[in-house]
């Protein structure tokens, strides 16, 4: 018999190695206590949170709590069934009325999770004998959503307009082609430049998804994303998002204007085949999509977070991932796993919790320490982050 483990052997051994360093392992912290949006208890202590997605804080909203509590009293804990057959109670139906309105668009459908969204849109729009062209960088539900269909996938260079340009055109003229992108790259936080490549794709008769994911209630003037930062919200076709970040529960989702959409529920295999959320998940997501048409003080604050790290980390002398902050996520790039490993564990003494990223994940066999902020880290609390990075870098010698 061949052991099918056999395969997990290197990674195996690149864990246990890690570990012998002596480094607790990163990957599996518990958060024991959660006491707010930026704050729980990690191995007893209290701990500034750096490393969720939580951009616009709204997981203890008090009306978003009320609006979960109320669904859960009056239509249970689940649903048990497929939104095709039992599972379209009236939440899911005004978490999708909340999107349109959101996005100012004809058609949402709401999916269990943004992974399965980029999955089901991808493999079932694109199918044989049409292209899928996509961001090398692309996140790993783009990529899986590729596998699962019957298109041939193309990859460019990362935000590399020309590359695509290039790709495109050396595509038959008349075949079904999906250009997929993404508002933020969640990495780097780097920003697309969709303006061109969304210009591009156009000219090349392509339709266009962009995935809005660390985007969505932050970047544009109604926090609608890049596509609306950049004035090419009415030149896309999808946009896919999810409730996993800034509306700060679970679940994903796609908008869109096309005529046929509708037509996706009955053919979207991960719309399908799957339970829908749970009451409580959808009322707590349309009651939190609805507050963040009105964040802008919330957008305003979020922004003056992410310039003061940036600022304040480049000026200790970290090197980070975009010359300028673009975005909520800040990537501290760590020279190797084992120094990466070594400084989250140090920050995580200092009462800091980052994510510690490394590939496939990240691009380029990068180890990042990926800081993600969130509108209710209070000025005081970024103050406080920057000396908690300068104690922990000096301790392990990243910076001087
Ligand atoms: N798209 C992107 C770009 C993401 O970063 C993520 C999650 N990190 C997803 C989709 C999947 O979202 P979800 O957590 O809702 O499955």
């Amino acid at each position: 018999m061949t052991d099918l483990f056999s395969k997990f052997d290197p990674l195996i051994q690149q864990r246990e190695a890690l570990l012998a360093t002596g480094v607790t392992d990163p990957f599996s912290l518990v958060m024991e206590k959660v006491l707010s949006p930026t704050v729980a208890i990690c191995n007893g202590r209290e701990t500034i949170l750096l490393g969720t997605y939580n951009y616009m804080g709204m997981t203890f909203d008090e009306d978003v709590i009320a609006a979960g509590k109320e669904a859960l009293e009056k239509f249970g804990s689940g649903t048990t069934g497929s939104r095709v057959l039992n599972g379209t109670y009236r939440g899911h139906r005004e978490v999708e009325d909340a999107l349109k309105e959101f996005y100012a668009m004809d058609h949402a459908m709401v999916f269990s999770t943004g992974y399965q969204a980029n999955l089901g849109i991808i493999s079932t729009i694109a199918g044989k004998g049409d292209y899928v062209i996509l961001d090398i960088d692309s996140h790993a539900s783009i990529y899986d959503g590729c596998k699962m269909g019957d298109a041939e996938i193309v990859a460019f260079r990362h935000n590399d307009v020309e590359a695509l340009e290039k790709r495109l055109k050396r595509l038959p003229a008349d075949a079904g082609k999906l250009v997929v992108l993404e508002g933020v790259y969640s990495m780097l936080g780097d920003v697309a430049p969709l303006k061109e490549m969304v210009r591009v794709s156009k000219e090349n008769g392509a339709m266009v998804l962009v995935d809005e994911a660390h985007s969505m209630g932050f970047i544009g003037d109604n926090g609608r994303g890049v596509v609306e930062a950049q004035g090419v919200i009415d030149d896309v076709d999808f946009i896919i998002g999810t409730f996993s970040k800034s509306v700060g529960t679970v679940g994903g989702f796609c908008v869109s204007n096309h005529p046929k959409f509708e037509i996706l529920r009955l053919v979207c295999r991960p719309y399908v085949f799957t339970a829908s959320l749970p009451p409580s998940v959808v009322a707590t997501a349309a009651t939190s999509i609805r507050k963040l048409m009105h964040g802008s003080n919330k957008r305003a604050h979020l922004w003056e977070n992410s310039k003061t790290l940036h600022k304040g980390l480049k000026d200790l002398g970290f090197t980070l991932g975009t010359d300028e902050p673009q975005s909520a996520i800040i990537a501290v790039i760590m020279p190797d796993l084992e120094k990466g490993a070594m400084m989250w564990e140090a920050l995580l003494e200092e009462g800091l919790y980052v994510n510690l990223a490394r590939p496939p994940a990240t691009p380029a066999g990068m180890t990042l320490l990926r800081c993600s902020l969130c509108a209710e880290h209070s000025s005081e609390q970024v103050g406080e982050i920057l000396g908690r990075f300068e104690r922990a870098g000096k301790r392990v010698g990243i910076i001087g």
